[in-house]
């Protein structure tokens, strides 16, 4: 492709990119596809000569398309939304085209500085302690490895790296039975063990229960194993429980403990003063993770990871081969050294973006938006006699079920078939959790175009689908 054909095809990629964003709503947001539907359009072979763009970019939009959840949709309400925003993919569209590879330093002085400068920001918009160091990374499972990782080797005086498990001590990891699979993920890559990973009670609001925690921690000193990390949670991933950080912390200290703070999806709220009690002890944790991917406006794939005790994430990481040395190595900040890829993205960049198009006070008032909506939901099934709550919304994610009144052991099957007649409208998408063995209709309300009709829109739907079902079936 000749630079004249880049600026023509960039042109209509854009035109198409914005009658997209503008009409996402009119797409199903749920294809109607069947595994192996999308594949068997293609050639089995790639193509030998040179296609036209025209070409790839028509089967793009009647191969491609057709087949894609529009997580951009505003009727999109499942799992946590990966949002995103017009300044984000402007940010996206320059990073891919500057190409840059920002391992380390020099390979790009302006991405390094500008990550360092957004790490900053951000810690200002949360309010995180001053005290902090962060560092971007791909997810927040990467995040959570790092942590654990780190843990292992500070509390190894940094021996496993060197000389492997043999002679180290058996590391426990704590977490309550919420957590997300990024934290057994991490375990098992960490060589802790799953078997290693204690999994601490939680009380009605679905929140780690410290009590629990520091029985769990004694039983395992009085048997000789080492208590390494406790993961806690700002908003767990079925209900977004927010665990008692500071009694975590408390903990922590005592026993001499990393603190490892997810706060994946909630960490976004706390640009809003009213909403950092949520925080209340992260001042004493050693790491805190969140996803401006989720409810920051930025497209996939951008985690803020922030640490107390930045020489004991780089003491794990570093590497320093001859080809990669600089003259100003002792001056810079190489971010090959904070985290596992060496290769890393230009993500700054779309956060800068974001952070300047929309200003702290636009982020905010997004934030609050989607968090009353989720209080007017709540309320909503709260009044209404056949619908209950299976947890607490101290955000905007709201968990519930049909109960009309019919025998229990039919709940769980009336309400999955009303998920699946509701994802099948196309008009709407959410997913289930399951919550003290009860399955759950579970929105979250955080996609970035999300209005007061969108939601009065997916309660209507949710109320005539579970009239119709519990009619026709039960
Ligand atoms: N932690 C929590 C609480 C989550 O809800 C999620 C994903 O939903 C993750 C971690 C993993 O996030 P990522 O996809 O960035 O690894």
């Amino acid at each position: 492709m000749d630079n004249d054909s880049f600026r023509k095809h960039a042109h209509s990629l854009v035109d198409w990119m914005a009658d997209y964003l503008q009409n996402v709503e009119e797409y199903p947001v749920l294809p109607d596809v069947k595994p192996g539907d999308i594949k068997k359009q293609f050639p089995k072979l790639p193509p030998e000569q040179s296609e036209q763009f025209e070409a790839i970019f028509a089967d793009f939009k009647q191969q491609i398309v057709p087949g894609m959840t529009h997580w951009e949709s505003p009727n999109f309400m499942a799992y946590f939304p990966g949002n995103k925003s017009m300044p984000s993919i402007l940010g996206e569209m320059l990073t891919a085209t500057l190409g840059a590879q920002c391992m380390i330093w020099l390979t790009s002085p302006a991405a390094a500085e500008l990550e360092e400068q957004m790490m900053e920001w951000m810690k200002e918009m949360l309010a995180l302690p001053k005290h902090f160091t962060g560092v971007i990374q791909d997810t927040a499972s990467t995040a959570t490895l790092c942590a654990i990782l780190t843990a292992r080797e500070k509390a190894s005086g940094y021996k496993v790296n060197e000389e492997g498990f043999s002679g180290a001590e058996k590391y426990i990891v704590y977490a309550s039975n919420q957590i997300h699979s990024s934290i057994d993920k991490a375990v098992k890559i960490a060589g802790i063990g799953s078997n290693n990973l204690r999994k601490v009670n939680v009380d009605h609001a679905f929140a780690l229960d410290p009590a629990h925690l520091e029985a769990l921690i004694k039983e395992d000193i009085a048997e000789g194993r080492k208590p390494l990390c406790v993961v806690s949670a700002i908003g767990t991933t079925s209900t977004t429980a927010i665990d008692p950080i500071m009694a975590i912390s408390k903990i922590c200290q005592k026993y001499d403990i990393w603190h490892h703070v997810d706060a994946a999806y909630a960490g976004t709220a706390l640009v809003l003063p009213e909403m950092r009690w949520m925080a209340e002890g992260v001042e004493l944790a050693d790491s805190f993770v969140f996803n401006p991917h989720k409810w920051m406006f930025t497209n996939f794939d951008c985690t803020a990871y922030y640490v107390k005790d930045p020489r004991a994430l780089i003491n794990t990481f570093a590497i320093s081969p001859d080809y990669l040395k600089t003259s100003v190595d002792d001056e810079v900040k190489n971010y090959r050294d904070w985290g596992v890829p060496l290769g890393r993205r230009f993500r700054a960049l779309k956060l800068w973006f974001v952070i300047r198009e929309m200003g702290v006070e636009g982020i905010q008032a997004k934030i609050r938006k989607h968090i009353a909506l989720g209080q007017w939901l709540k309320t909503e099934i709260e009044k209404h006699p056949d619908f209950e709550l299976l947890a607490p919304v101290p955000l905007n994610t709201i968990c519930f079920r049909f109960a009309p009144n019919i025998s229990e052991d039919k709940l769980d099957s009336l309400n999955e078939e009303i998920m699946n007649r509701v994802n099948a409208t196309g008009k709407l998408f959410f997913a289930q959790t399951k919550l003290n063995n009860k399955f759950s209709l579970r929105l979250a309300f955080g996609n970035t175009n999300l209005e007061a009709k969108h939601v009065e829109n997916a309660w209507a739907l949710i109320q005539e689908k579970a009239k119709g079902v519990l009619a026709s079936e039960y």
